[in-house]
């Protein structure tokens, strides 16, 4: 898949979590790529699509993150979007490996996607709808979202917030333009 797609695609998942996280959840969702050529520098031998890929790896990193430790969300920011990503391959008809130990690859929905095709726009399109709507009929998830003050990092976004918080935005408004970066 393409990379703007897959960062479609982790902002998305990344705005379901909390809005602070998209930044850092951006970087993640082309981490499974990228990782791969940072390892290849540092000597190892990488096939695409395999270790940096495992479903469950990602869905550990989360774990971990969510219930261990973490440093502001940027931890689970980036193993979200890198997560999305690994769901994201795993419409293609190449798949994902899910375990470490298995050959099987792990497909959704049928797994029908080519790289570069038009569909990949349209399952991002999609992906990005649903957590949209995900996010507008939720907005009690947001209200414990940290602000400025208690995570003192600004995303580019912030000042949407700042509006709405001082009310010259309604929340109607806020929600659909914070995802206008997109
Ligand atoms: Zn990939």
């Amino acid at each position: 898949m393409k990379w703007q797609n897959h960062m479609i695609i982790g902002a998305a998942f990344g705005a379901v979590i909390n809005p602070l996280i998209i930044p850092v959840a951006v970087l993640g969702s082309t981490a499974p790529d990228w990782l791969e050529y940072v390892l290849k520098i540092c000597g190892y031998r990488v096939k695409h699509r395999t270790v940096t890929h495992v479903l469950l790896y990602w869905l550990a990193a989360i774990a971990f993150f969510a219930l261990v430790i973490d440093y502001r969300h940027i931890g689970l920011g980036f193993a979200i979007g890198g997560f999305s990503h690994v769901i994201a391959d795993s419409f293609t008809i190449a798949g994902v490996p899910f375990s470490p130990t298995s050959d099987a690859r792990f497909h959704l929905f049928g797994g029908k996607l080519r790289t570069g095709n038009a569909g990949e726009y349209v399952v991002a399109g999609i992906i990005a709808l649903m957590c949209a709507g995900w996010v507008h009929l939720s907005p009690a998830s947001f209200k414990n979202a940290p602000t400025l003050e208690t995570s003192g990092f600004i995303p580019f976004f912030y000042d949407w917030k700042k509006e709405y918080d001082s009310g010259i935005v309604d929340g109607a408004e806020w929600r659909e333009n914070r995802l206008k970066f997109i």
